[in-house]
């Protein structure tokens, strides 16, 4: 995409799963969509850190990998052609004077109009937390992410941290590596705590109550970690930490939207924020007993959107039928397409045309 402007009737921020998955709710609806990230590739969190793993609990998916997740999602959102700016952070929000006319700048200038906003930015622009040590090795035997675990085999790897990402990758790659050793500076875990059981009966080496103190080699050669005050030298090709990320919601928290924690969003049951024409689902959103999962973020993202359409012409019907009866062409038993009649955007909501921007 090559135009700085652009104009939608439905910009989504954040091509996380639940941003692709609106991106198809959109499409459905008949809504021209743009999709902006500030990250290269879509998949949020998902595509940054754990593209390899394994999710169990996405419904209808016994197991999918995240990686093959977001494919499907990209997928599943194509036959409606949304418009990805990827590469590139939102950074202001205007508003014009009619109700529901926006104007979303990004970090290259970039100006989208758009008739409504659904802020899908998970947890923000996320940087990964860095090593107290060792951090100039940068990409010289120090990574924050593994995309690909393959590159590892016959490697000794060192894994620092005790969250999901250094649990995950350190289980993903004992198959794959010559040696795999976990350090973690307490003894309880942060990871899920089966993950954390199948770690224990693995051949995965772990040190608990333990601290990186030197980073060695250039290339790294060594890590020399303190435990409970006995320094030791681990040999390894690869240092991974995975300490965490910093979560910052950055330009988002300008927008005059209601915020908690300087995190979240908080939202009302049709998933508005305090703006109206402005939604938000996934893990930036709040309400009371808001869990942050994919699975909560899908259904979210449903009801953001088709409220979105209610928004912008209050005669739409917020319910969009059931879309089994209209699926898009090539998709299983399905003899409709977009546009066509008796398919997506058709039982009373706003088209494209309708919405007058596209
Ligand atoms: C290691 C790990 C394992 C996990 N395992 C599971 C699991 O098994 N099952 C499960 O349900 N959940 C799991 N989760 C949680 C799950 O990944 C999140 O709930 C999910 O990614 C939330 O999706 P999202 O689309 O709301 O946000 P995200 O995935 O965070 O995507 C948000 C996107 O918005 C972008 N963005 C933010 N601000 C801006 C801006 N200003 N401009 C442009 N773009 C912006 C970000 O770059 C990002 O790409 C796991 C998380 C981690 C870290």
């Amino acid at each position: 995409m090559t135009s700085a402007e652009l104009s939608v009737d439905c910009l989504i921020v954040g091509a996380g799963p639940v941003g692709l998955f609106g991106a198809y709710y959109a499409g459905v609806r008949g809504l021209s969509t743009a999709v902006l990230d500030s990250l290269p590739e879509p998949g949020g969190q998902i595509t940054a850190m754990y593209p390899e793993k394994a999710i169990f609990d996405v419904a209808g998916f016994p197991a999918i990998r995240g990686r093959e997740l977001v494919t499907n999602l990209v997928e599943q959102a194509a036959p409606f052609s949304p418009n990805y700016v990827l590469d590139e952070q939102a950074v202001g929000l205007e508003r014009g004077g009619d109700p529901g006319a926006f104007v979303i700048t990004t970090s290259t200038g970039r100006r989208i109009r758009s008739r409504s906003v659904v802020v899908t930015g998970g947890i923000g622009t996320f940087t990964p937390r860095p090593l107290p040590t060792g951090e100039e090795l940068l990409g010289h035997g120090v990574v924050h992410f593994v995309p690909k675990p393959q590159e590892y085999e016959g490697l000794d790897v060192v894994i620092v941290g005790g969250g999901d990402s250094a649990v995950d990758w350190a289980l993903l790659l004992e198959p794959i590596a010559k040696s795999v050793t976990l350090v973690h500076r307490r003894a309880a875990f942060r990871a899920h705590p089966h993950s954390v059981e199948i770690m224990n009966t693995s051949a995965i080496e772990v040190i608990t109550n333990a601290q990186v103190t030197a980073v060695l080699g250039d290339p790294v050669t060594a890590v020399e970690v303190d435990v409970e005050g006995d320094k030791t030298v681990i040999s390894c090709d690869r240092l991974v930490a995975a300490l965490g990320f910093i979560a910052n919601l950055g330009p988002l928290l300008d927008w005059g939207l209601d915020i908690v924690q300087k995190r979240h969003l908080v939202v009302d049951t049709t998933l508005a924020t305090s703006v109206p024409g402005v939604y938000a689902a996934g893990d930036i959103c709040e309400y009371p007993g808001k869990v942050r999962l994919i699975a909560t973020g899908f259904g979210e993202v449903a009801t953001a959107v088709n409220n979105a359409v209610k928004f912008m012409d209050p005669h739409a019907s917020v319910f969009p039928g059931h879309l089994s009866d209209y699926a898009p062409p090539g998709a299983i038993g399905s003899p409709g397409s977009p546009g066509s009649p008796g398919s997506p955007g058709s039982p009373g909501t706003p088209t494209t045309a309708e919405a007058g921007l596209a």
